[in-house]
């Protein structure tokens, strides 16, 4: 605490202190693991009490948290966190991409569950010096990182409904490989893809809700539909907003799994162009940073073919020569499925900082799937849709050439083989 103007400390990460592990354990080989399972040598803890405000931060070993049992989080789920991700470059050096990001968000799902708040920088200059510790843990493969996720709880020991005012703000880091596991038959993972199963009676989030925060007590209401979704044969839930309506009537698409969704249409009509929609974020879509990315990337494409700027992509993003619309707007199911009979869907695809862009190769509807025999061959279910499936142009190819360009391009990005608006920032 510095002086007695002040008496809530803030977080000042001039004061992070270290604690050594007195045994490092063995680092596991890449390819050995699947995602969010190990655990490193170290964490980042920092605790903030009514009164007193932030404790020094310490990066100390790895190990169980006391927490008193009447605890805030607990008992009404006071947990926000991020997800960002560590990379090792071809020159050896470790990155994380558009952290400050991911710091800024934090506050904001800390604001909106009622969380202190604090210094993002400070954090940032923390969780730096995290990754810096644990560098030896960042798989250096093809399609792994080192997942980091600061988490943030409500530690108020007392069961009466009302906000926490102490906290603690922690940090874990943990080498990941590719999320969905990438089948031996399938030797890069472009040409993978997920299948989606549109759910009508559960959705994620609401106009008003809290969708638009990664707050724990989001994702749990979801483990049951993706339950339901795997039974079906689908990778993940297609979450939409119903508004009264049944999916195939033409609910609005919100998010796939905890990815945000993009389509790729075909214009109607003879200017050869292409329309790339994603929905707007009105408060019940997650402000995906990847999405973000993605969204400013094409952006600077979709310029570069009325002006004289230069383009990030390398290679042109469609066949065509017509012009790239890049547009945030609602997109129905209904309308969905019309484009794909039409032939004019020509891919859609998720992002997020877990995936990076990951193609969706066919999309289910609930309430028909359950309704229309369509054997499914077991072996195969991935690949065979079911006749009520929509299905990409081309059917089922992994990415497209939009989600294939942004996949290399953001990968390129995010281990420091390219530069683009300062967005990856060395470590060390
Ligand atoms: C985290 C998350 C995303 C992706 O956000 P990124 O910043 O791109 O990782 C998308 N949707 C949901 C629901 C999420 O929780």
């Amino acid at each position: 605490m510095n002086g007695n103007a002040h008496p809530i400390a803030p977080l000042d990460a001039s004061l992070l202190k270290i604690t050594h592990v007195e045994t490092l354990k063995p680092v596991p080989t890449p390819g050995t693991y699947g995602f969010g399972d190990i655990k490193t040598d170290y964490m980042l803890v920092m605790e903030y009490t009514a009164g007193s405000g932030w404790s020094a931060p310490e990066i100390k070993p790895y190990g169980p948290l006391a927490l008193d049992p009447a605890s805030n989080c607990l008992q009404y789920c006071t947990n926000v966190f991020e997800g960002m991700k560590a990379f090792i470059g071809p020159d050896g050096k470790a990155r994380m991409f558009r952290a400050d990001q991911n710091m800024t968000r934090l506050v904001s799902s800390a604001e909106r569950m009622g969380l202190p708040t604090f210094d993002p920088d400070a954090l940032l200059k923390c969780i730096t010096a995290l990754v810096s510790i644990e560098r030896r843990w960042i798989p250096a493969e093809n399609g792994h990182s080192l997942y980091i996720r600061p988490t943030m709880i409500g530690t108020k020991a007392s069961i009466r409904v009302g906000k926490s005012d102490s906290a603690l703000l922690y940090t874990l880091v943990t080498p990941v490989g590719p999320y969905f596991p990438i089948s031996p038959a399938i030797p890069h993972p472009t040409l993978a893809g997920v299948s989606l199963l549109a759910i009508s009676e559960h959705v994620r989030s609401w106009p008003g809700g809290t969708g638009g925060y990664k707050l724990g007590l989001n994702y749990s209401p979801g483990f049951v539909p993706q339950t339901l979704a795997a039974q079906e044969g689908y990778d993940q839930v297609l979450w939409c907003l119903d508004v009264g309506k049944k999916p195939e009537e033409g609910a609005v698409i919100s998010e796939a799994g905890a990815m945000n969704f993009f389509a790729v249409l075909a214009n109607e009509g003879s200017d050869g162009g292409i329309t790339i929609v994603t929905p707007p974020l009105d408060g019940t879509i997650l402000p995906g940073i990847t999405r973000d990315s993605a969204l400013q990337l094409l952006r600077a494409h979709a310029d570069s073919l009325s002006t004289s700027s230069t383009s990030p992509f390398s290679s042109p993003l469609h066949s065509g020569s017509g012009p790239i619309s890049v547009i945030e707007r609602p997109l129905s199911l209904s309308e969905l499925a019309q484009a794909a009979q039409a032939g004019r869907l020509l891919e859609c695809f998720g992002t997020g900082t877990a995936v990076l862009v990951v193609a969706i190769e066919r999309i289910g509807y609930y309430p028909l799937s359950k309704t229309t025999a369509v054997p499914i061959d077991s072996e195969h279910t991935e690949n065979t849709p079911k006749i009520t499936d929509i299905v990409m142009k081309g059917g089922l190819k992994g990415l497209g050439q939009v989600g294939k360009a942004l996949y290399e391009k953001l990968g390129a990005l995010k281990d420091g083989s390219e530069e683009w608006n300062g967005w990856n920032v060395v470590c060390e």
